[in-house]
């Protein structure tokens, strides 16, 4: 199937307990794109850069088989800017700013190349510009995928219920499932969430898993236990773009392919921690991704007698 990935291209500096980053290449568009050209190729983007934007980067996810047709240039304006700093625990951050520069007044271009889509991944974006994209796709994709982060939920919050309303998945973190649905469970969360219009709903629990709901069924993928976390920034789009790019080269969108495609996005997202940016998840091999699938695999394999 045939894959369409929109959202931010960015700079991002970024604080850990293991050290500090200028300016680094990041973005939402970014690493979904490119986790998710290790499953379906070409994965095209739409998102939008400034005249600073590093070209380099740019040829480096062409060479992932990403098509950039549909990111455009502003020239004379800068890319978003996002910075944020981790606590001890790794699993929680702050934003310390948010530039959102080109992404201000962002309107999206749909290529005619692009038109024919079959699973789009909204990525993190105002929900107004997801929504847009949505309306500019001539037929309805057969699966569309939305992350979002509480930044929308504190400004747009309406906006971003509607652009809820017109997805099938909805991938968020656990802190930003409760702030949406003002619920602590997180299973009253879902059903409150998915009363929105999303059948399926996607809880990130960063190293504690994720929850992937439908109706009233559930199923759970564990983190890979890592020594060292160093970087957590795009791991939740990471997750999103093989999740969908699984969702892509396998053609199903049942809830029992929905199971696998979560533990491959966990399981790319496990390397892109691995690294600051994005400098893991650029140049993997498939023989160390399948070796990481099946540590998940055996991770929760067990055998019972009743
Ligand atoms: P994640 O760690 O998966 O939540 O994603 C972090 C990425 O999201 C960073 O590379 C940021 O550039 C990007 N980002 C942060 N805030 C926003 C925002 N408000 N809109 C779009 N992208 C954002």
């Amino acid at each position: 199937m045939s894959l369409l990935v929109v959202g931010s291209m960015a700079f991002d500096a970024l604080e850990t307990p293991f050290g500090k980053t200028d300016k680094i290449i990041g973005g939402a568009a970014t690493y979904a794109a490119l986790s998710a050209s290790y499953f379906v190729n070409p994965v095209n983007v739409v998102s939008v850069v400034g005249g600073d934007f590093d070209q380099e980067h740019i040829r480096l996810m062409h060479q992932r088989g990403i098509d950039t047709e549909g990111v455009q240039v502003k020239e004379n304006e800068k890319s978003f800017f996002w910075s944020g700093r981790y606590f001890n625990d790794m699993n929680s951050r702050e934003t310390l700013v948010t530039e959102l520069n080109v992404l201000a007044d962002f309107d999206p271009v749909v290529p005619e190349s692009y038109q024919n889509c079959e699973i789009l991944m909204l990525g993190n974006l105002a929900p107004q510009v997801q929504r847009t994209v949505i309306e500019r796709l001539n037929k309805r994709p057969k699966l569309i995928i939305m992350d979002t982060m509480n930044f929308w939920m504190d400004i747009a919050l309406e906006e971003l219920k509607q652009t809820i309303g017109l997805v099938d998945v909805l991938s968020i973190n656990d802190e930003e499932a409760r702030q949406l649905s003002g619920e602590y469970s997180l299973v009253k969360a879902a059903k409150k969430i998915m009363a929105l219009g999303s059948k399926f709903l996607i809880i990130k629990k960063g190293e504690h898993g994720a929850l992937l709901f439908n109706e009233e069924k559930v199923f759970f993928a564990p983190a890979l236990p890592l020594e060292e976390v160093f970087d957590p920034t795009g791991a939740g789009d990471t997750f999103a773009g093989g999740f969908a790019g699984y969702l892509a080269r396998t053609g199903d969108v049942s809830f029992d392919n929905m199971k696998r495609a979560v533990i491959n996005g966990s399981a790319l997202a496990s390397f892109c921690v691995e690294k600051f940016g994005t400098e893991r998840i650029i140049n993997l091999s498939s023989s160390e991704i399948e070796a990481r699938v099946q540590q998940f695999v055996n991770l929760v394999a067990f055998d019972t007698v009743l």
